[in-house]
């Protein structure tokens, strides 16, 4: 039987959603012609995000205009390794080729329009975005290291009641260009200041694996060589506890460094301090280290936020090293940054000292870790939490 007969006939209502969105945008685009009928539609058509262009689609939109096609490679430097913000900074470029640039193309960044130094050195900014968006990142001086951390989103959905973010709400993701300008931001003020940028944790706003592509994009710029050259072992992207996305880092084979927001190894608490975890409880999420460990032999860390009462008994380290006896892990002690609105304290000295002794009485490497940059409320959401208010 010949096989167009199996198949049936495309009735109207068989049209796929994808056939419809064509219509639509057709419909729009006649639109567009009658409103804009005195332009030509290179006017009418928006420029490219030359940052969203790879290499070869820049030299494709030089050639198709006469320019040389070699120019893209110096372009791409100009774009990936250096982080410039305005063509005309591309210094070995002719005039012309900088107005062609400036013609085709938008090179879009936001505004530094907000600067807090702490007393330790650390340093919150915060990037205005044309649409409005704040992003905030942090520049961390330590002894021999110079850390950013960096936002994935503006908001965040996931709602952890102890944290400023969680109780903005979410706005939306950024580009893979507005993550690697807060590293270039920060990176700039740090050399302006002596000190080599060592480390990226990807600890500000936002949940980095409910934004997958985008973070992986970025991350890809911000360690190529043809981009900011930075080891991807300096690297740490810090989750919730998202499974899927902790499988898929694995099955991707990167190679920074995961951390897991863990706070509480008792069922109950992660429910209520950290509601993601009634979509991934404790078991599914372990499963998901436990792949990601295998497929990539490396060893996860997790955060552990000290609340006071809450999760800083010796019932709660008990449980925590229970959870950890399934895989090699290092626990990160953090001290909690007191949040406005939130109904949390930080732990005292004499319950974190019990917790990290009985965490080390069973083998557990542990790392505490200070608060930095409380008197300029460092915490993540803090400063867009504080300009919403004002
Ligand atoms: N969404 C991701 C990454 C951003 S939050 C995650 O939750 O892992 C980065 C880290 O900051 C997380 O470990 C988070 O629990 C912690 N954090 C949030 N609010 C804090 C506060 N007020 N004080 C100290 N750490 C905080
Ligand atoms: Fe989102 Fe992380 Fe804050 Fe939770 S701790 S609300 S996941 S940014």
């Amino acid at each position: 039987m010949p096989r167009e007969t199996l198949l049936p006939k495309k009735e109207k209502s068989d049209f796929t959603a994808e056939d419809l969105w064509r219509q639509d945008i057709s419909r729009i685009f006649e639109n567009w012609k009658k409103h804009f009928k005195d332009y030509s539609i290179q006017q009418i058509v928006e420029k490219l995000n030359i940052r969203s262009c790879s290499m070869q689609q820049i030299a494709e939109v030089l050639t198709t205009h006469g320019e040389k096609a070699f120019r893209a490679k110096q372009i791409w430097q100009w774009l990936w390794q250096k982080g410039i913000t305005n063509f005309n900074e591309m210094s070995n470029l002719s005039l012309k080729t900088r107005q062609f640039l400036d013609e085709h193309f938008i090179l879009q960044t936001g505004e530094l329009t907000h600067k807090q130094e702490s007393e330790d050195g650390t340093t919150k900014l915060g990037l205005t975005q044309p649409d409005g968006a704040l992003i905030e990142c942090v520049l961390i001086p330590g002894r021999d290291k110079a850390t950013a951390c960096v936002s994935s989103q503006v908001g965040c959905k996931l709602r952890c009641s102890f944290c400023a973010t969680g109780g903005l709400g979410f706005t939306r993701d950024l580009q893979p260009e507005e993550i690697f300008d807060q590293v270039v931001t920060v990176k700039r003020l740090a050399e302006e200041r002596g000190m080599p940028l060592t480390n990226i944790v990807f600890m500000g706003m936002g949940e980095p694996l409910l934004n997958y592509d985008n973070v992986l994009a970025a991350i890809d710029r911000i360690t190529a060589e043809d981009g900011l050259g930075m080891s991807p072992y300096r690297l740490t992207l810090s989750t919730s506890g998202i499974v899927e996305g902790i499988r898929r880092l694995a099955d991707d084979g990167v190679r920074f460094n995961l951390a897991v927001s863990l706070h509480s190894a008792v069922n109950a608490t992660r429910d209520r301090i950290m509601p993601v975890n009634r979509a991934y409880p404790l078991p599914q999420l372990a499963e998901a280290i436990k792949y990601f460990v295998d497929k990539t032999g490396t060893r996860p860390t997790f955060e552990y936020l000290l609340l006071r009462d809450v999760n800083d008994s010796l019932e709660d380290a008990k449980a925590l090293a229970q959870f950890c006896r399934q895989f090699p892990v290092k626990i990160n002690i953090i001290e909690y940054n007191e949040v406005d609105n939130a109904p949390y304290r930080h732990s005292p000295d004499t319950h974190r000292d019990a917790f990290v002794r009985f965490l080390e009485s069973k083998n557990i490497v542990v790392n505490v870790r200070r608060s930095k940059g409380r008197d300029i409320d460092a915490a993540c959401g803090q400063l867009a939490n504080k300009n919403r208010r004002s």
